[in-house]
């Protein structure tokens, strides 16, 4: 699972026990402690889901979740809002805003985990499904196991999460700074060029003999896997 969810609380300790968890499901979290810094966050990361509390030191989470809402580049981003026990005109409040769903807080964490997850197979289904096929190729994230056709596949770590990465968008140009920001993290400290190794690696373990290359370099622009929709 390759879903990116943006955790917005300015309780700490709150905000790390989900991030912990969120990880663990192999989530890639990132946090923000208010309303504001939420907004640039969405922007930049393009998370694939927001968790966000109602109670925020400045701008409410109802007050985010409307503007999230009202930007066409924000607007379908599935949003889970956390609410305090008690505010039942507040949660009715939110849900008409345009949150997707909501806890009450004090909450399970598998309950939030199985709300945010059945959220995203109806939003991003290929960011939370099991198996990843396009065409001959199959990735299944259960077994970590890689196979085209009836063969075993084997990638290094690095070239299975690429193949993740690429497999999530088949048909669609993604650059190598895409590429960079999605497999290696944002942080990472490598160059671009480390993408075409890595490219060249996993071309070597996909194809054998006369099999076709599921990977068509786009000149000036990144990497295709799979053929465009609709051919
Ligand atoms: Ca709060």
């Amino acid at each position: 699972m390759t879903a990116r969810v943006l955790i917005v609380e300015d309780e700490g300790p709150l905000a790390e026990l989900l991030r912990y968890n969120f990880e663990a499901e192999g989530f890639r979290v990132s946090h923000a402690e208010t309303g504001e810094e939420a907004e640039i966050l969405v922007r930049e990361e393009r998370p694939d889901l927001v968790v966000l509390d109602w109670m925020l030191p400045q701008a409410s989470g109802i007050e985010i979740c409307r503007r999230l809402r009202a930007r066409p580049e924000t607007r379908s981003i599935p949003i889970v809002m956390l609410t305090a026990r008690g505010e039942e005109g507040d949660r009715i409040r939110g849900l008409a805003t345009g949150a997707d769903d909501y806890v009450v807080k004090p909450f399970s964490l598998p309950e939030l985990m199985a709300r945010v997850k059945a959220i995203l197979r109806r939003a991003a289904p290929d960011r939370v499904s099991d198996v990843l096929q396009v065409g001959d190729i199959m990735l299944d994230r259960l077994a970590h196991k890689v196979t085209r056709g009836l063969r075993d596949v084997s990638v290094g770590p690095t070239e299975y999460r690429l193949l993740e990465f690429l497999m999530e968008s088949p048909g669609r140009v993604l650059s190598r700074a895409q590429l960079l920001d999605g497999v290696w993290g944002r942080d990472a400290f490598v160059d671009e060029r480390t993408v075409d190794v890595h490219i060249g690696r996993l071309r070597k373990s996909l194809i054998r003999g006369k099999e076709r290359d599921p990977i068509r370099t786009v000149r000036g622009s990144g990497y295709v896997f799979g053929e465009p929709p609709g051919r």
